[in-house]
């Protein structure tokens, strides 16, 4: 069946290219960078040198203000090789968007050009340890002193944590705001700033090599001209960016039951049990023809949400990203388990890729909001 998308010739050369780029310069260091527990800052440079970062961003900012598709393309090549811990999703599909859609002239010209090289890695920081699912009770607070904020309070779960050298944090501005999530602001934070500390690496089940960090702030001082939009106006800045969020956190589940797919397409055919291949049984044609049939809905329900995004509509959509986000993650996760379930012992090995993608698959229920906070959007979009 033909695709919604519409790949051009052109997409398809930056496709081959960027996998000849993943197979060269990622898959033979991937093992050692999943025990170092990161990925080296170096890689990013190597992406920029390729022009394989932000590639979204404007010519007059350095970009070469391309489509969408890139961006699925790129993650769908990563999920294909099973990388997903190099997390350049995070940075150019989550948190360089917010510089891009709410800086100003002045600070895309500061930023841009860093993003681009892969010389400033980015990160988005909204979680906080009391404050995760709603976002509205974050405490982190930044009080305003001439130029400058004061920024007081600390982060947890922040993807590119150790890595990263520009951060978007959000703030409460106005603590004793009603409804709380009016108090909300946006800072830009920089590698250096006075009073910005990292914390250790997070230790996960999976996604090992993305490096995941508490970040803490004590009199941090951020300057004024690092806000992005007007001060109290962040949270609806996020929920817009949360959607984008959410889409590519769709994609990136389903390219990790793809992969689960092909693996075990592969592995029943070459494994013999009662003098036959695994796949040979009834039981697992149809586990894998489930799978298939689950992953193709998927499919077809995101690269209508990718053509709404192309088309400027995706915030129109809210409701149906938040369907995909639940529906596609929970189908990920499931796909992912059944799959392994087909590998018997040897799934549980962490020497067999599946193991890998059975705990990769299951942080896409979680972040970008969980599949429970999905179903509230829905709900109440529903009026209920
Ligand atoms: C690997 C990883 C990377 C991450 N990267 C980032 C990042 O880069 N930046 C960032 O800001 N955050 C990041 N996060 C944080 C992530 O977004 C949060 O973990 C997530 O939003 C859930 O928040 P919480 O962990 O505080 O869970 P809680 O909010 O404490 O939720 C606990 C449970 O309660 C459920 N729940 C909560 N509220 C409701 C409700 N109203 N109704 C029903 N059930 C509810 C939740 O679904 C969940 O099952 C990351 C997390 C992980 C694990």
């Amino acid at each position: 069946m033909e695709r919604l998308l519409k790949f051009t010739a052109e997409h398809d050369m930056f496709r081959n290219a960027f996998g000849r780029f993943l197979d060269n310069e990622i898959v033979p260091y991937y093992e050692k960078w999943e025990e170092d527990m990161i990925v080296p800052r170096e890689i990013y440079k190597k992406f920029g040198d390729y022009g394989y970062l932000c590639m979204d961003v404007e010519e007059e900012y350095g970009g070469v203000g391309a489509d969408y598709l890139y961006s699925v393309i790129e993650v769908e090549e990563i999920g294909k090789r099973g990388l997903q811990s190099v997390y350049i999703r995070n940075h150019n599909n989550i948190s360089v968007p917010y510089i891009t859609e709410y800086g100003t002239d002045e600070q895309k010209r500061r930023w841009l050009p860093g993003c681009l090289s892969g010389e400033t890695i980015t990160a988005v920081a909204m979680t906080e340890p009391g404050a995760g699912s709603d976002l509205a009770a974050i405490r982190t607070t930044a009080v305003r002193e001439g130029d400058y904020y004061i920024v007081n309070g600390s982060k947890t779960f922040i993807s590119n944590g150790i890595n990263s050298d520009l951060i978007m944090l959000a703030v409460k501005t106005d603590p004793k705001a009603e409804p709380a999530y009016r108090g909300i602001t946006l800072l830009m934070v920089e590698r250096g700033m006075e009073g910005f500390e990292r914390g250790k690496q997070i230790k996960k089940i999976g996604m090992h090599a993305q490096d995941t960090a508490e970040l803490f702030f004590d009199n941090c001082k951020v300057p004024v001209a690092n806000r992005l939009g007007e001060e109290g106006k962040g949270f609806k800045m996020l929920m817009k960016k949360l959607t984008q969020e959410r889409l590519s956190s769709s994609l990136d589940a389903l390219a990790k039951a793809k992969y689960a797919l092909e693996l075990t397409k592969q592995y029943v055919n070459e494994r013999y049990v009662f003098g036959k291949p695994v796949g040979k049984f009834q039981n697992t044609q149809h586990v894998l023809a489930k799978c298939a049939t689950e992953i193709q809905l998927a499919e077809t329900l995101l690269d209508q949400l990718v053509l709404e995004h192309m088309a400027g509509k995706l915030a129109e959509a809210n409701t149906e990203v938040c369907m995909a986000k639940y529906w596609v993650c929970e189908m990920s996760f499931r796909v992912c388990d059944q799959c392994l379930q087909l590998f018997g012992g040897y799934g549980y090995c962490t020497e067999y890729p599946i193991a890998r993608q059975f705990v990769d698959s299951r942080v896409n229920k979680l972040f970008a909001g969980s599949s429970e906070i999905m179903l509230n959007v829905i709900a109440k979009n529903m009026g209920l």
